[in-house]
């Protein structure tokens, strides 16, 4: 209970924190999910997809039909019959010593906005990818479709790279609930659709895709869920917030990280550079302390217990 309390009590100054930040900035934190945590295992025991050839993404392209259940999605790890409601995850089994690293990469009409701009930011930290591939630590990304369209050669890397899978996390990081922080909300009849379109662009690059999903600052209802039904696919909470959104030093990074991981946690990490500035400080201490604690990083599919 002193752990679940502490979370609702980190949650809380972190909304507080972020959310004052976010109106000044823009994307938003991921909030740990107060609720009963839900475990599920995801369908599907085929083996991932890995080596596929990167294809040249075409940017804006997004007169595509909805792929729901289409043949070839099967296998993927996270893949669940097109038509059920999608089970939603927080973390693995709690046996072993396996957790999930994944990183999120945000991008809204905003944040484009300011790619574009005179003086622009980045929203890829190749920080973080560079120290993932030289200790070769196994990790999942989150991309949205219009960052993968941004940063289509950090997303080919990505792709390439045998211990990392590519995960989606919506078109361009709409709310897919009324209310989720100031994110704009996606209109209900838009929600399959977006989300089916990202499984589109990331699928062009190949290498280890899955049908795992993440919403945008978590928030999701049971309309939003019944609106993915049709995609077959195992949405993506996290139990571990580790509040690095407009976060100022890593020391908190680490904190809220090394105090919350258990074996089977999956962490919430972001990849986002300019609004999340100090994940690649955290990560090499992040990556000591769960060594320190037994605790080896692996693929979500394998610490979802596939
Ligand atoms: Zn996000």
């Amino acid at each position: 209970m002193l752990a679940k309390n502490s979370r609702v009590l980190l949650t809380a100054a972190t909304l507080a924190l972020a959310a004052v930040v976010a109106l000044l900035v823009g994307p938003t934190p991921h909030p740990a999910p107060v609720r009963a945590v839900v475990l599920k295992a995801p369908a599907g025991n085929g083996p991932a997809t890995v080596g596929g050839t990167a294809v040249p993404p075409t940017p804006g392209q997004s007169g595509l039909p909805v792929q729901s259940g289409q043949p070839g999605n099967d296998g993927l790890p996270g893949a669940t019959p097109p038509g059920t409601l999608p089970p939603v995850v927080d973390h693995g089994p709690r046996t072993g010593n396996k957790v999930a690293l994944t990183f999120d990469a945000d991008m809204t009409d905003t944040m484009r906005r300011q790619l574009r701009g005179p003086h622009p930011p980045s929203y890829a930290n190749l920080a973080i990818v560079e120290l993932l591939e030289r200790e070769r630590v196994p990790a999942t990304f989150f991309l949205t479709g219009k960052w993968v369209e941004d940063y289509p050669e950090l997303t080919r890397r990505l792709a390439a790279n045998p211990r990392f899978e590519l995960a989606n996390h919506t078109y361009g990081h709409a709310a897919f609930t009324p209310r989720c922080y100031h994110l704009t909300p996606l209109p209900r009849r838009e929600m399959t659709r977006d989300v089916a379109r990202t499984f589109e662009v990331i699928g062009r690059y190949g290498g280890r895709q899955t049908r795992y999903f993440r919403f945008p600052g978590l928030c999701h209802d049971r309309t939003a869920l019944a609106e993915l039904a049709p995609l077959g696919l195992t949405v993506v909470d996290g139990d571990v917030v580790s509040g690095d959104p407009f976060a100022t030093a890593w020391q908190p990074i680490v904190r809220a990280v090394l105090s919350q991981v258990r074996p089977g946690s999956v962490i919430i990490l972001h990849v986002t550079e300019a609004n999340a500035a100090m994940t690649d400080e955290a990560l090499p201490r992040i990556l000591a302390g769960l060594a320190e604690r037994g605790l080896e990083p692996a693929p979500l599919s394998e610490v979802l217990g596939r």
